[in-house]
């Protein structure tokens, strides 16, 4: 049994929401107040970097989470609701950002960032067998097999779009390379609970082995349960030691 709310915000706890695709159990069940939750979760924000060959990518320090998608996903959303600013570019020409855009993230008060946010291109749409074959294997590929640093690939899925081919090629894709993954379902409140539960367990068919987490960068359904997540993870991986600047 599980439950999924449409507004994580009013009710004086915030229920994690990461679904267990294989049975769509709830696996975690966090009762924080809403007013402590939010306070761990202020945070700087400074682009450092854009980078479309892997000579352009920062000096592996700190742990790396990765946002992926398809183009128009929701993606530059997500990004921008998690860290509370228009740090990631919205867009309204599909494909448009050809880069990996690094981000660090860093906690009122510390002197260092904590994370890196890495905001992949964007895929899908006409040009996906170009992306694929000219701009994957040059610096998207080798960032995702080979990056020391990164913790945690976001996939993202619109859960108002049927599966697609390049969302599934995306996900075995990033199962071959054993990372560590979490399927975030964007916009879920353009639907409504009883439709959100189909579309997570269709989805739970396409994706036996992935979890999920139910999001909407509108109402912030999910975040807290996002954040928690992307610092599990990075506290798992121990950061890269400091290393001198490449230039
Ligand atoms: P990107 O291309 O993946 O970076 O997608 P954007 O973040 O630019 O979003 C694409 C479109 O979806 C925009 O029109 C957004 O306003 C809309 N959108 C993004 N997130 C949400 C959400 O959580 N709920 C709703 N209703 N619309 C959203």
């Amino acid at each position: 049994m599980y439950t999924i709310r449409k507004d994580g915000s009013g009710c004086g706890d915030t229920r994690a929401q990461v679904t267990d695709l294989r049975s769509l159990r709830l696996t975690a069940l966090a009762k924080v107040p809403v007013g402590i939750a939010n306070l761990g979760m202020r945070v700087l924000s400074r682009f450092i970097a854009a980078a479309t060959d892997v000579s352009h990518f920062p000096v592996p320090s700190v742990p790396e989470i990765a946002f992926l998608g398809r183009s128009n996903v929701g993606k530059s959303s997500v990004i921008n609701s998690l860290v509370g600013t228009k740090l990631a570019r919205t867009s309204s020409t599909p494909g448009r950002t050809r880069s990996i855009n690094f981000y660090e993230i860093r906690w009122p008060g510390k002197p260092r960032p904590e994370l890196i946010f890495a905001d992949l291109p964007g895929y899908g749409y006409a040009k996906i067998s170009r992306e694929v074959s000219q701009e994957w294997p040059k610096f998207i590929e080798p960032y995702l097999n080979e990056r020391t640093t990164l913790a945690l690939c976001v996939a993202l899925v619109d859960v108002n779009v049927p599966p697609q081919d390049s969302d599934r090629k995306l996900l075995d894709f990033l199962s071959a390379t054993g990372r560590s993954v979490l399927v975030v379902a964007t916009k879920s409140d353009r639907l409504s609970n009883n439709q959100l539960h189909n579309v997570l367990r269709d989805l739970g068919g396409q994706y036996p082995s992935a979890r999920l987490l139910p999001y909407s960068a509108k109402t912030g359904a999910g975040r807290d349960e996002l954040w928690r997540q992307i610092r599990q993870v990075a506290q798992q991986i121990p950061a890269a030691a400091p290393s001198t600047p490449q230039h």
